[in-house]
């Protein structure tokens, strides 16, 4: 049985038909080194957020089903047209939805998680010499209903696949030629990583780096899938991703992260804050919503850090949770316009010099700071989103991440 490969090409790296043709270059040099190739694509470029966009001209409460019907389709026009392109190059190929690929999914529509693979179909194929061509970002729940797994998801069906198949490697070919200590759009200094751990890059990716998506990493962490991060216009060998986490240096700090579009609900006055904390997180989890719940015990405050897209939602939870036991307190507030900015790296919260450094450093760069938490691997400061590039620049400058200093260090 030959070696099997997953590449996986976002949005931007088939963003045009001129784009899927070169991509369909690479998919041919990897399958010429005699690799079964599976392939994995976003739709091209922005059409997912057009689609969303569609939607908001018709709906403010669109029906999950429907939503993911309709998200489904941006990478099913992807996946034919890089079919189409490797058939014109002589290379024999099919494409795949989701479904047909075999991915099955729990029924948490519009963020489902992959529960289980079929690989059948796509292993009859690869033994017939065909390149498989699956759409990323979907699969279908056990009643029928096409499902999407979440915004950036077709990193999970790279490496739910790669683990299934137990490929060799999975190579997520992307607009960056690597994983950074910092999103390099945004913090001009930051600086390529060319070997991670999965733990790191979860940590990493769990708390904003949206490089990779973080149940990606865990599906490849899983089955022990190396995960590669590469540019899809430049050779280079990009970041690897495998085993298990190195003790830091001098600095356990390994970057900084953040997230723009953060929304704060403000639950004042809880009777039961412990046991309301549960019972809101237990909600949250089984509705895949990401929620950073902090207590601020003193006041009796429980605090809630949410995506955006999510508030709605959390509201209704809330409201459909008012009779409970435990959920007594006295007002909501909300607010939106924040951002998060954390500090990553292994046991930084047993560190307590780091978020002293953290707080000083936002201090005296006038930063203002609506909320400070920590968790084992990451230390979040809750700031304005017109304040949070700068924040990220500073934070990364004075943690010793920038470019100019690791290559100092590393001679
Ligand atoms: P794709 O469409 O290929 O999945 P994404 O936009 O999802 O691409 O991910 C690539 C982007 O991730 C980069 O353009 C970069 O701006 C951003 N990014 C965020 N954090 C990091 C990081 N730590 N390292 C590299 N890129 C990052
Ligand atoms: N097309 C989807 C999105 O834009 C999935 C992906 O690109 O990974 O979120
Ligand atoms: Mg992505």
């Amino acid at each position: 049985m030959s070696t099997v490969v997953v590449q996986k090409f976002g949005g931007t790296s088939v963003g045009s038909t001129e784009r899927i043709k070169r991509m369909a270059d690479r998919v041919i040099q990897e399958k010429k080194k005699g690799h079964d190739v599976v392939v994995v694509v976003s739709a091209m470029g922005k059409t997912t957020d057009a689609l969303v966009k569609m939607v908001g001209d018709i709906t403010s409460e669109p029906s999950k089903r429907e939503m993911d019907m309709l998200l489904s389709t941006g990478e099913q026009v992807t996946i034919s047209l890089l079919t189409m392109a490797l058939h014109q190059q002589g290379v024999e190929a099919i494409s795949f939805t989701g479904w047909q690929a075999g991915i099955q999914t729990d029924s948490v529509l519009g963020n489902a998680h992959v529960q289980s693979i079929d690989t059948k179909r796509i292993r009859n194929e690869l033994d017939n010499g065909q390149v498989v061509v699956v759409a990323g970002f979907q699969g279908m729940t056990e009643d029928g209903n096409i499902s999407t797994l979440g915004r950036g998801g077709s990193d999970i069906t790279a490496a739910a696949l790669a683990s299934a198949l137990q490929a060799d490697r999975c190579e997520i070919y992307t607009d960056v030629d690597g994983v950074y200590t910092s999103d390099p759009r945004f913090v001009p200094k930051a600086s390529k990583i060319t070997s991670l751990s999965y733990e790191d890059m979860q940590n990493l990716a769990i708390m904003g780096a949206g490089v990779l998506h973080p149940r990606a990493v865990k599906h490849a962490k899983k089955f022990g899938v190396p995960l590669i991060v590469k540019s899809s216009f430049e050779n280079g060998r990009g970041t690897m991703i495998h085993g298990k986490a190195k003790q830091n240096g001098s600095t356990p700090v390994i970057g900084i992260t953040f997230e723009e579009d953060i929304n704060r609900i403000e639950l004042f006055d809880c009777e039961d804050i412990e046991g309301l904390k549960k019972a809101l997180m237990c909600e949250l989890a089984s509705r895949h919503i990401q929620a950073d719940v902090y207590k601020q015990s003193c006041r009796n405050i429980l605090s809630l850090l949410i995506k955006k897209n999510d508030h709605q939602e959390v509201l209704s939870i809330l409201n459909e949770g008012k009779d409970k036991e435990n959920w007594v307190y006295s007002r909501i507030e909300g607010k939106s316009g924040l951002s998060k900015v954390s500090a990553i790296g292994q046991n930084i919260k047993s560190q307590p010099i780091i978020k002293m450094n953290m707080c000083k450093i936002l201090l005296e760069n006038a930063i203002r700071v609506k909320l400070v938490g920590e968790s084992a691997i990451s230390i979040t400061a809750v700031v304005e989103k017109s304040q949070v590039q700068l924040a990220a620049e500073r934070l990364h400058t004075g943690f010793g991440l920038d470019y100019e200093v690791v290559m100092k260090a590393s001679v």
